[in-house]
């Protein structure tokens, strides 16, 4: 448990943008509220940039590139290590500032603090382990040298379910790579970005490095920072629909460019799937979050000869849930972000039932404060009914039936999004055939949760481009420079 309280933590987090190692007030002096959704209550109100605001810490990034860049990749490593270090620490608070601004239950921020931080710690090593190659040329008249360079000033957008997780994804693989960088965090969330960047300057990262801009006119401010001849590189997590439109800006520049986006995610039970498994990895992959991930289980495939029975069982499940307050040491299911994210679950789940579906459990929102909505079991979804085609976003857990193996397929990749399935099988060739024939980034094979720092996150069609963690993800920051040096192949 936490020791300090809501109020003195609160107070310890940043009210100002970072801007070139300097904690300083938006041009405009204007502030935003940052609300607590179980309570609705004001939490702090922070600056609210404006485009001049974001270009001055675009700039503050480019002065100090060219010196981040020549650091030694051991000092910026040893410099991320200290932030993980910092981190750790301060478990407690981060976990609470998290369950604050965004909802989730204490346990599980305490859990997104050991996945983000992990970031810190895998880039701090992936630093030090930045190649290239040599060799002689085919015609063995010279030597080719392939060496990589850190891209150039990056601009990293950040969504609100994660707030530490997907800014540490993201500012970790950047700094290690040699590149300075500009955050924006979601308006809903930006305290635990503003208490990350705290956590970066006390170990001394130096001025310029890492900048936060935080906003409540995200698109006012990006534009024009995505249009600076400066940035090089833009990565972003959000929606599809967002994440196109910043595709299409960044075309101008032709700007290096990450996406994780949407997803969509089948959750496939076949009839010879161990049912413990599939009901605890169905529970994870659905209500972790209150259902507010891209790597939500969206659409339960379950066959036909099963799907009363894992119904049953997860309706057991849903009913040991407590809902409530996420600083409540017995909450499982916190609030969602906001009244019209219940407003938009609500219809999901009155459209299925509309078209056929049989509520099992739930299917309303909280009478009373903050916007919380009941966790819900719906069977028997129908084709064509929009919680199959749009992302949920919400603690509801929808069940198609299937007969045919070739159907599960097809239905499962029925969607413009491809970033994570789950499948539940004990045959060992069928679930070969799975990776084989699912259309999608990631895939759990018996497992609800697929994340890792060392894993390449990312999806495939319109969830996105590039991948997060891993070896890959460090080259999302990098580009190629080949050399040719004729004479001597060295060889
Ligand atoms: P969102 O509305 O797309 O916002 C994401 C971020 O983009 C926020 O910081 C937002 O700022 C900013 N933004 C919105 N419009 C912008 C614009 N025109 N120009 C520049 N920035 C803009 O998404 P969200 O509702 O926060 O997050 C949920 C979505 O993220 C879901 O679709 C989820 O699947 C996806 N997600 C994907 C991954 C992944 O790794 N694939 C991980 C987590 C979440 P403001 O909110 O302040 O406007």
């Amino acid at each position: 448990m936490t020791h300090i309280t809501e109020s003195a933590l609160l107070d310890a987090v940043p009210s100002t943008l970072f801007i070139g190692g300097r904690w300083e007030a938006a041009e405009s002096g204007r502030t935003l509220a940052v609300f607590d959704p179980a309570t609705g209550a004001v939490l702090k109100h922070v600056a609210d940039a404006g485009p001049g605001d974001g270009l001055r810490a675009l700039a503050a990034a480019a002065s100090a590139a060219d010196d981040w860049a020549a650091t030694a990749p051991r000092v910026r490593g040893e410099l991320l290590r200290g932030v993980f270090e910092l981190v750790q620490k301060r478990t407690d608070d981060m976990a609470l500032l998290m369950t604050l601004e965004m909802g989730k239950p204490l346990s599980e921020a305490r859990g997104e603090v050991a996945y983000g931080g992990e970031f810190l710690r895998w880039f701090s090593e992936e630093a030090v382990r930045i190649t290239g190659r040599y060799g002689s040329n085919p015609e063995g008249t010279g030597q080719m040298v392939v060496s990589q360079r850190p891209v150039g000033p990056a601009f990293l957008i950040t969504p609100w379910n994660f707030p530490l997780a997907m800014a540490t994804r993201k500012i970790a693989p950047a700094l290690a790579a040699g590149c300075t960088v500009v955050v924006k965090p979601a308006e809903l969330t930006p305290l635990t970005t503003l208490y990350l960047a705290k956590l970066f300057e006390e170990v001394g990262l130096p001025a310029g490095v890492l900048n936060v801009v935080t906003t409540s006119a995200s698109a006012a401010l990006a534009e024009p920072i995505i249009a600076d001849p400066r940035l090089r590189k833009l990565s972003f997590t959000g929606s599809t629909p967002v994440g196109r439109t910043l595709i299409r800006q960044a075309a101008q520049n032709v700007l290096r460019t990450s996406m994780e986006l949407g997803g969509n995610a089948p959750f496939i039970v076949f009839a010879d799937a161990d049912l413990d498994k599939a009901v605890d990895g169905a529970v994870a992959a659905k209500f972790r979050n209150i259902g507010q991930a891209c790597t939500a289980a969206n659409r339960f495939i379950v066959h036909r000869s099963v799907a009363p029975e894992f119904a049953r069982r997860v309706v057991e499940r849903v009913a040991e849930f407590t809902v409530g307050r996420g600083t409540e040491p017995e909450t499982t299911i916190g609030p969602l972000i906001t009244e019209s994210a219940v407003e938009k679950v609500d219809a999901l789940v009155h459209d299925a039932v509309a078209r056929g579906a049989t509520l099992l459990v739930g299917g309303r929102r909280r009478a009373g404060e903050g916007s919380f909505y009941e966790p819900t079991v719906l069977t028997g979804v129908r084709a064509g009914s929009d919680i199959l085609r749009e992302e949920i976003f919400g603690p509801v857990l929808a069940i198609v039936e299937f007969d045919e193996e070739a159907e599960a397929v097809a239905l499962a990749n029925d969607t413009e999004y491809g970033l994570v399935s789950y499948v539940f099988t004990e045959n060992l060739a069928r679930g070969q055939r799975m990776i084989d024939r699912l259309d999608t980034g990631m895939m759990g094979l018996n497992v609800g949760v697929v994340s890792n720092a060392a894993a390449p996150f990312g999806g495939v069609k319109q969830s996105g481009l590039g991948r997060e963690g891993g070896a890959e993800g460090i080259h999302e920051y990098l580009s190629t420079k080949y050399t040719l040096i004729p004479g001597s192949t060295g060889l």
